[in-house]
């Protein structure tokens, strides 16, 4: 079983960096899978997803928590601000907050819920031009923003490194950053690099198609 397998692999890493067994959460990262694969993993007990999608996220989760009413669900790919209140009816967490009119759009959108979503600011560490996220010479400053100006708690920090790169120079900036800013969440590692995410601090894995399968539709990279 793959889950299982994943869990294991987490707790074996957790054990050799000398982390106590449970201090990472594995985002299962279920977009673009079949819906049976889903509930299939919801059956086996596990209860954290992650969605890149606020769209997808919308016509699948609703219908799962009815059900399941104890999931939650985590926000792994952009928003874009006029999805705000939508992804704040969905999502228990979101892992992109990267720009200053999204902080203010949730600020705004948070204060007349009265409840706040985990928010990870998601960085763009390799400084890739078609990639999300904030620079790394901008991270304090923003994470000062979002905390002083709009009063945002900032959970960590997000990163997914470029491809053709070692990905444990970015989770080692990453752990950089977010400790120098007083940050404890780490959300970095997927499929290929979650245990070396793990030696390096990782919070939240998220990990999809070694839970999962490969994804069938290649529409969501
Ligand atoms: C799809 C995705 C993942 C999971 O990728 P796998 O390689 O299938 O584990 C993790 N993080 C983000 C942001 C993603 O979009």
């Amino acid at each position: 079983m793959a889950l299982l397998d994943i869990q294991q692999r987490i707790a074996v890493a957790e054990e050799k960096a000398g982390r106590p067994a449970g201090s990472v959460e594995l985002i299962a990262v279920s977009k673009v899978q079949p819906n049976e694969r889903v509930a299939e993993v919801l059956r086996q007990g596990h209860r954290m997803f992650g969605e890149n999608r606020v769209q997808e996220a919308a016509g699948k989760w609703p219908d799962f928590r009815v059900e399941f009413a104890d999931v939650q669900v985590h926000l792994i790919g952009p928003l874009q601000t006029n999805k705000v209140n939508q992804a704040l009816e969905l999502f228990d967490a979101i892992h992109t907050v990267d720009r200053e009119k999204l902080a203010k759009k949730l600020a705004d959108a948070v204060q007349k819920r009265g409840a706040c979503p985990e928010l990870f600011i998601q960085v763009n560490t390799g400084e890739e031009p078609q990639k999300a996220g904030v620079v790394p010479t901008e991270v304090d400053a923003f994470v000062k923003t979002c905390r002083e100006t709009y009063g945002l708690p900032i959970a960590g920090l997000m990163v997914i490194p470029p491809v053709d790169e070692e990905p444990s120079l970015h989770f080692a900036l990453l752990r950089k950053m977010a400790e120098r800013n007083g940050l404890a969440g780490l959300s970095m590692g997927m499929s290929s690099d979650f245990e070396r995410a793990i030696a390096l601090g990782a919070t939240h894995v998220r990990v999809g198609s070694a839970i999962f399968g490969e994804r069938v539709a290649s529409v969501n990279k």
